[in-house]
């Protein structure tokens, strides 16, 4: 029987466009309308022929859980990473699961906003919705990102070219870029700032500088001349609202945090003439609504450990590339994310050295390594659930399909139960699980 779903939320990035058509045809998706290409390839494979696996060999559903249950419950300490690929029940299952096992428990935000948060701890963020954006902002910077190859319709649907009530288009807005290299969002730019790399720090002082009155020293900073820096600076003061958005090239340049609290400091500073919006630009689909979880849950939004029976948060000792790299970790979960494909080398083989478990819909490069790997159901196409937009809107997203395995939120309940059942659960093992991770 054919059927066409409308008005469904696209997971895979932070913009979660919330308009797509699904074309479905004897529980299979034939056509999606609307979409990007990202969109397009992510919806149209959704039915990945993948079996649960116990050291490589294939497995029931049942006999993997169990495998996963037996580690789980035996590890002293345990990383359970990713979260920002499913739903926010998942997320908050996860949570669950970690603060039972007394392990350490940490999103991709760790590896890429993640000192944007920093700087909003210490700086404090104005922001708004994307809504605002398309309504009303005259004036928008990206600033170490490239939205029209990483959000292809954040263009078209809020921001450069979207159709607002107060602004009218792209002929209307003023666009500002700075990056290293001349990408494709910095072609269609109004100004483009190429920056040295490493450079950010020191371009975004110079423009506080000059926005506040003040001048600078010598006749450039940052790869950027006198004259570029002073046409940015009334260029952005000139807005009636302005929006700065920021990604990766901001928050994993020399400085991390340090770049991203200067650029909230630029913001507030020109919130002194005008109005001014900050937005980070998350990539993965729901990697903002693992922040959000976590902070309600735990009192923070990643790198926290439970080895003391409360959270505790330290980027840096509790962040995963960190807890691998040192080998502080003797298992670990993965739930929706791939970070054998994206950790620094080290960190990553120590994911096949010790003993993991991954929850996917896909058979990732992580899922190769691992010990178990459990299929789930996708958020979004396999399962219901609540995602959170880049700037913080929460979206319900719909199950589109039945697929052969249960979600990760229902697998994440099931191993928990298990390991309480286990008799290596937490309260036969607490005193060595409290004293994991703590160098005690
Ligand atoms: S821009 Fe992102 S959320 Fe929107 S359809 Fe493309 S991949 Fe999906």
């Amino acid at each position: 029987m054919a059927k066409v779903v409308k008005n469904v939320v696209c997971t895979f990035c932070g913009s979660l466009c919330d308009d797509l058509e699904i074309h479905i045809e004897n529980d299979n998706i034939t056509a999606v309308k609307k979409g990007c290409a990202l969109s397009r390839t992510k919806y149209l494979n959704a039915r990945e022929e993948v079996v649960p696996l116990v050291e490589g060999k294939e497995a029931s559903f049942s006999a993997a859980l169990e495998a996963a249950v037996e580690i789980l419950a035996h590890a002293r300490h345990l990383l359970v990473y990713g979260l920002s690929s499913t739903c926010s029940e998942a997320q908050a299952a996860a949570v669950a699961l970690a603060e039972t096992l007394g392990a350490s428990i940490d999103s991709t935000s760790s590896v890429c906003h993640g000192p944007g948060t920093l700087a909003k701890q210490l700086v404090g963020i104005p922001t708004c919705t994307l809504g605002e954006v398309k309504n009303r902002a005259d004036v928008l910077v990206f600033w170490g990102c490239n939205p029209v190859e990483a959000h292809p319709r954040h263009f078209a649907r809020y921001s450069v070219l979207a159709k607002g009530l107060k602004v009218g288009g792209r002929r209307e807005r003023k666009v500002v870029v700075a990056d290293v290299r001349k990408t494709a969002t910095a072609r269609g730019a109004d100004l483009f700032l190429q920056l040295e790399p490493n450079g950010d720090f020191e371009v975004l002082t110079a423009l506080r500088a000059l926005i506040n009155g003040k001048d600078i020293v010598g006749e450039g900073a940052g790869g950027l001349t006198r004259a570029q820096l002073e046409e940015c600076s009334r260029l952005l003061k000139e807005a009636s609202y302005g929006v700065f958005f920021f990604g990766m090239g901001l928050t994993m340049s020399r400085g991390t945090h340090y770049n991203v609290s200067q650029a909230l400091a630029l913001v507030r500073d020109l919130n002194k003439y005008t109005r001014y919006s900050v937005i980070p630009m998350r990539g993965h689909g729901n990697v903002a609504g693992s922040e959000n979880v976590l902070a309600w849950q735990t009192g923070y939004p990643f790198a926290v450990n439970f080895s003391r029976g409360y959270p505790r948060y330290n980027p840096g000792e509790f962040t995963a590339v960190d807890l691998l790299r040192r080998g502080d970790v003797d298992a670990a979960l993965v739930v929706a994310a791939d970070p054998a494909a994206t950790f620094p080398g080290r960190a990553a083989a120590v994911l096949g050295e010790i003993p993991t478990v991954v929850i996917d819909p896909h058979y990732s490069a992580t899922a190769k390594l691992a010990r178990v790997y459990l299929p789930s159901a996708a958020a979004g196409i396999g399962a219901a659930g609540t995602v959170y937009r880049m700037d913080m809107v929460p979206l319900p997203v719909k199950k589109l399909l039945n697929l052969p395995y249960p979600s990760d939120k229902e697998i994440l309940d099931m191993l928990r139960e298990g390991v309480k059942k286990c008799s290596g659960s937490r309260e036969a093992g607490s005193t060595t699980r409290k004293m994991a991770g703590t160098g005690k």
